[in-house]
């Protein structure tokens, strides 16, 4: 038997009154059938968000071919409905079910998360209560379901910990195996959960959170954390070694409705080069690896095979810091174009935008172009480590607008490290160099006129990156430097936009706590706080509310300078690259000393003490 007939008809009974019913149904091509009988372990793959944006999520198709490449076990995806269809799931008592085979997920042995952006976290707890799970670890005592969560917020899980069972840290292909594994061996052996967590924690990159202890300082600063044997008491990362072999998706589940990406995705390269202060994944990735050119040409041919997709898009952190990205494009383009496939590639740097990548890109991108700078002057650019200079982005803008683009998007932060208000008026200065530009070219179309927009958001400052101990900057102080921005800029080709502050607090909070946030995270959510990611969802008061109920201020958090010598809440989970290295960089930014890119020399982050030499030698 693979789907729940009762479930079917339940849902018969009220799908076309919900929007878009067919994200509720499941069973698209290359979605995953297996006989419950022949199964032994059931995994639960969920995503915090509407099934639009899980679907559209590369690691998630990684993990779901993964381990359903295996024949006992089974993997299933799971989404976050939206309030319609959640109001009537509520009202008929019908708990959170997989997309597969239609079961509640409360009978499955784990309950996964990836957890992808920290605006998720209540939805977390949403997703839980609704399929009938405590979302309190302390009140699961059973061995199944395990709650488990992993991605990119995961580096600093501790806001988390009341919530969890374990966290895996790192690239995930290997240990989702492993702990499978482990589960089936426990349920065939008839383990308690404690005796499954505790073998669990002894996995590399595995993090049990109830096996260790954190004690505070009077300050309100993390004093220590303990690890309780046998738990290790630093969780290390865990890293894929031959990334040109690693298993990637020969198919993908084809959605019937429309969603953010629906396309097919082939991963080039994992990890960067480069070491943009204030980009966590940028050293939360190390190290620098790359698949073979022929890889990744074989992955797309079957990836649209198998698929059907005319799109395809090739996946990384920066695309165009692949070594012999014009080889690549070359072989890629002979495939795609014989056969009318679209390639797009997003996550270009200026500093690599040369006319052959922007012949190959044209066909696809009909919008506008982006580029990122960050920072408006070379100054703070030098700061953050964006090795990029404003001929840098004239030359990528010259490039764009003889191929007869007209419109550009910079990206830019407020309230980066050290930044002044002549950063704030280089902003505008950037701007307009980019809309001089376009008059410098001769053989510009007449009647022609271009637009730039200049896209802020507020500086966010994140674990595992140089820039951890600093402040993120005030809402007054971002609000003057929004108003400064909007007086300075006279040039009605220009126009400017920006997030929310609120949303860049949450979110800074959210990254750099310690485990007593969990406890405000908990009340958001019985406030009713979900889908936090969503403007129409969000609501800032009961946030405030939450916190200020448990005695914890969002500043604390936030806006405190942190000491060098501060224990910080992930101070037990090694990312691979060093805390001194962070020291040292932050000391260099607030000098505007730049560091080279891991391809021109190695700055001996910590990575190759921690697994060797081979992140450097692939470089070469
Ligand atoms: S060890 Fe060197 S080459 Fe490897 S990631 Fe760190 S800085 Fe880059």
């Amino acid at each position: 038997m693979y789907r729940n007939d009762e479930m079917m008809k339940k849902l018969d009974e009220f799908l076309l009154d919900v929007q878009k019913p067919s994200r509720y149904i499941g069973g698209e091509s290359g979605s995953v059938f297996k006989d419950k009988e022949d199964v032994d372990v059931r995994f639960a793959f969920c995503f915090p968000d509407t099934y639009e944006i899980g679907m559209s999520h590369l690691g998630m198709k990684i993990l779901y071919g993964l381990k359903n490449r295996v024949p006992n076990y089974w993997c299933e995806r799971v989404f976050m409905p939206l309030p319609d269809m959640e109001q009537k799931m509520r009202e008929r008592n019908i708990p959170l079910y997989a997309l597969e085979s239609l079961d509640p997920i409360k009978d499955f042995d784990f309950i996964g998360f990836t957890i992808q952006y920290e605006l998720c976290y209540t939805t977390i707890l949403e997703m839980l209560d609704l399929a009938g799970v405590p979302v309190l670890a302390s009140e699961r005592t059973a061995l199944t379901p395990i709650i488990m969560g992993g991605g990119p917020c995961v580096c600093n899980a501790e806001p988390l910990c009341d919530f969890f069972d374990l966290f895996a840290i790192g690239e995930g292909e290997e240990m989702n195996l492993e702990l499978m594994r482990l589960m089936e061996e426990c349920k065939k052996n008839g383990s308690t959960k404690a005796e499954f967590l505790e073998k669990a924690a002894q996995i590399e990159g595995i993090y049990v959170p109830s096996m260790y202890d954190v004690s505070y300082n009077e300050d309100g600063t993390v004093q220590k954390i303990t690890a309780k044997a046998p738990a290790p008491e630093q969780v290390k990362k865990r890293v894929i070694k031959d990334f040109d072999s690693v298993y990637s998706p020969e198919n993908f589940v084809v959605p019937f409705t429309d969603i953010v990406h629906n396309r097919a995705v082939v991963e080039v390269l994992r990890g960067c080069i480069r070491g943009c202060r204030f980009c966590q994944a940028g050293f939360i990735y190390r190290p620098f690896r790359e698949k073979k050119t022929n890889t990744v040409l074989e992955q797309t041919k079957t990836l649209c095979e198998n698929t059907g997709y005319d799109e395809v898009s090739l996946s990384s952190l920066s695309t165009s810091d692949f070594s012999d990205i014009e080889g690549l494009l070359e072989t890629l383009t002979a495939y795609t174009s014989k056969n009318r496939i679209n390639l797009s590639l997003p996550s270009l740097r200026v500093d690599r935008f040369s006319e052959k990548i922007f012949e190959e890109i044209s066909a696809v991108r009909k919008s506008g172009l982006t580029f990122a700078p960050e920072a408006g002057t070379q100054r703070l650019r030098d700061v953050i480590n964006k090795n990029i200079k404003e001929s840098d982005v004239l030359s990528s803008a010259k490039i764009a607008f003889e191929g007869g683009y007209t419109s550009i998007k910079l990206y830019f932060m407020l309230g980066l490290p050290t930044e002044t208000d002549d950063d704030i008026r280089g902003i505008y200065a950037l701007a307009k160099a980019v809309i001089d530009e376009f008059y410098q070219n001769p053989n510009r179309k007449k009647g022609k006129s271009p637009s730039v927009s200049i896209s802020l958001s507020t500086f966010i400052p994140k674990p595992f990156t140089p820039f951890e101990f600093e402040p993120q900057a005030s809402e007054a102080e971002i609000k003057r430097k929004q108003k400064l921005i909007t007086e300075v800029c006279i040039d009605k080709k220009i126009n400017i936009s920006w997030s929310k502050y609120d949303v860049s607090l949450l979110e800074a909070v959210l990254a750099r706590g310690d485990r007593r946030v969990g406890k405000a995270i908990y009340l958001a959510w019985k406030k009713g706080c979900v889908l936090d990611g969503w403007d129409e969802y969000f609501d800032f008061d009961k946030w405030k509310q939450a916190f200020a109920e448990c005695g914890l201020s969002m500043e604390f958090y936030a806006n405190r300078q942190r000491s060098y010598e501060e224990t910080a809440p992930w101070s037990h989970i090694n990312m691979l690259v060093s805390r001194e290295f962070f020291v040292e960089e932050n000391k260099r930014a607030h000098a505007g000393v730049t560091t080279p890119n891991c391809r021109e020399k190695c700055s001996n982050c910590g990575v190759i003490g921690n697994i060797g030499g081979e992140c450097c030698k692939n470089l070469r």
